[in-house]
């Protein structure tokens, strides 16, 4: 590894199982050719079922992580993810104005699939006042742009109209990621769709809908992939582009493994 590689830095929570948060970020940076660092935000206490507690680290923590970095060579990419208290996303606010960390990508994980709280109340409302107007892009499923706008979001339009809002939060681009729609609905839907606004020019990124037993981490996969790709020149789109394929590819594979574990089992006579 080139010693002058630019670093993408993800700053997250560590999930110990691996799913999700820093060491699926770290996964994901890797197989964009980046050079992983990475600043814990929560000791979450997880399993691939549940969520069982965490113990946040203080914003003191934080930077102490963080400043070191900086020494270390350019910071090409950052993404954030979990940020649970209104303490850690001042402080990242704080860093970003300090320091030449780029713009990041922030995914605002408010939930864990499994629906234990990742982020308090107060949080979310630093990291709208805070946090998101440093933001090159916000990634928010269905459910956290529902929280953010207090809009319900039922189909495409509502997507639209939540990512408009968003951005005049002083956000200038956001992902809308329309995965849970598609679960919610009642026939199997053909496509994953995905809306972009870019500075007000929006891109609907229609998917392959794979059906599979539930992928974790598929939200921390993207933003960093979006990063690592941001990071090496490739415009927004395209970047947005690669991480959904990224993440497609990531779905199948745990739709095929399960098939075969599904048909290894039934050939065993169970
Ligand atoms: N744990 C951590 C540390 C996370 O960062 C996230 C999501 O970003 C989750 C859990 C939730 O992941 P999942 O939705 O796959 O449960």
């Amino acid at each position: 590894m080139h010693a002058k590689q630019p670093i993408a830095l993800t700053i997250a929570g560590l999930d110990p199982s691996g799913g999700a948060g820093i060491i699926a970020d770290v996964r994901t940076f890797v197989h964009f050719g980046a050079r992983p660092a990475a600043a814990i935000t929560s000791l979450t206490f997880q399993n691939s079922q549940r969520v069982f507690g965490a113990i946040h680290e203080s914003a003191e923590s934080l930077r102490a992580q963080v400043l070191p970095l900086l020494e270390e060579g350019r910071i090409g990419a950052l993404k954030i993810g979990m940020l649970p208290t209104a303490d850690l996303v001042m402080e990242v606010a704080r860093l970003l104005a300090e320091t030449d960390l780029p713009a990041p990508v922030i995914d605002p994980v408010l939930q864990s699939t499994s629906g234990y709280e990742l982020m308090e109340k107060e949080a979310v409302d630093a990291l709208v006042t805070d946090l998101m107007p440093w933001a090159r892009l916000l990634t928010p499923n269905i459910y956290e742009a529902e929280v953010l706008t207090d809009l319900e979001i039922a189909d495409e339009a509502g997507m639209r109209e939540a990512a408009a809002m968003i951005r005049a939060l002083g956000v200038p681009a956001v992902l809308v990621k329309g995965g849970h729609l598609s679960q919610q609905s009642e026939e199997r839907p053909e496509h994953a769709i995905d809306l972009l606004d870019n500075e007000g020019q929006v891109t609907v990124i229609s998917g392959e809908w794979i059906q599979s037993p539930p992928v974790r981490g598929t939200g921390c996969m993207l933003s960093s992939a979006i990063a690592a790709c941001l990071a090496q020149g490739i415009s927004l789109e395209e970047s947005v582009r690669a991480g959904k394929d990224f993440v497609t590819e990531t779905i199948r594979n745990a739709a095929r493994a399960a098939s075969v574990s599904a048909d290894a089992h039934s050939a065993a006579g169970n």
